[in-house]
């Protein structure tokens, strides 16, 4: 909410005094074709602007890294000592990069901490597709684990739905965050548990509809290599924007069931195992500057991934039951 505040004044100076023939306009009902595409409509120019500010933010603390002082003169709200080197997207503070890291780990270590997520001992899965969100979630989770010793015995568990050319990819972007976080990885195909791949099911239905398939497997496949690790939990990198296209998503299909429960940070707890997103209050803009930390430890190909922004997704793939 507060995101608006510091730069609303001038567009409400706009937007309280329109023009007669905008007034005339506004006050004219839309059609009902515009009525049921406005919710669409903005669902796609948010994921497009999404997108550019992403890449924005990106090249902001590297040229930050760079030269320090090119942020401005103003000096960070949080510390008061070094120069601000980014305002956050979440609350539009503006502050230098060491702030910056200490308060996106504090924020989800009081996210955990308040949400009871985890018990000592607990085995946990790290849901680990080779993306941004999953790759920041086992870095990020290992450190807490390590600093606030929730004593978690943490896991890599990766589904591979047997896609040429991107999962196989990714893959090995969770074969490299196995060495360097030091967590056991489990790799579960869907060759393996249902003799089908991917590739298989799109040559034999075509490429519509696919989704359905690769959702369903995709649900199975991780409760099945979660009881193959004997884990209590697994954890998503589903972020606060993915939570608020789930809503969206259920708003427009009309299932009240599921919108109800969407927002929850735990779900499956009827389910042979529940799954937890400790990045439920995360923006995603942050995740995408978080790796920029300098002792992250990022691989090339994640960095190119996160550079481009390439988003190779299904309809399904944000969409938590
Ligand atoms: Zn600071």
């Amino acid at each position: 909410q507060t995101a608006c505040s510091s730069s609303a004044p001038q567009r409400r100076d706009a937007a309280e005094t329109p023009s007669p023939a905008s007034r005339k306009a506004a006050s004219a009902p839309p059609p009902a074709e515009a009525r049921l595409l406005y919710p669409a409509g903005v669902l796609v120019v948010s994921t497009l602007h999404r997108t550019r500010v992403g890449i924005r933010r990106i090249q902001a603390p590297m040229q930050s890294a760079a030269a320090p002082t090119r942020a401005g003169s103003r000096l960070c709200t949080r510390c008061g000592e070094r120069k601000a080197a980014l305002k956050r997207p979440k609350t539009l503070e503006q502050i230098c990069r060491e702030c910056f890291y200490i308060v996106f780990e504090d924020e989800i270590h009081q996210t955990i901490v308040d949400n009871n997520l985890f018990k000592a001992g607990e085995r946990v899965a790290i849901g680990a597709s080779g993306g941004k969100d999953s790759t920041v979630l086992a870095y990020v989770l290992s450190e807490l684990n390590k600093r606030h010793k929730y004593g978690l015995d943490l896991f890599l568990l990766s589904i591979d739905e047997g896609i040429t050319g991107y999962r196989d990819d990714s893959l090995e972007t969770v074969k490299r965050n196995e060495l360097q976080y030091g967590l056991p990885l489990k790799i579960v195909s869907y060759k393996d548990l249902y003799d089908w791949t991917m590739d298989d099911i799109v040559k034999a239905i075509g490429l519509k509809n696919n989704c359905t398939f690769c959702g369903v497997f995709r649900r199975q496949a991780l409760d099945r290599g979660a009881a193959l690790l004997k884990v209590d939990k697994i954890v998503t990198g589903h972020n606060a924007d993915d939570i608020a296209e789930t809503v969206l998503l259920n708003i427009l299909r009309g299932d009240i069931a599921r919108l109800s429960r969407c927002t929850f940070i735990t779900t499956g707890e009827d389910g042979p195992i529940p799954r937890c997103k400790p990045f439920k209050y995360t923006y995603e803009k942050e995740i995408v500057i978080y790796p920029l930390h300098e002792t992250f430890l990022i691989s090339f190909n994640f960095f190119i991934n996160l550079l481009c922004f390439v988003h190779i997704t299904c309809a399904d793939n944000n969409f938590d039951p």
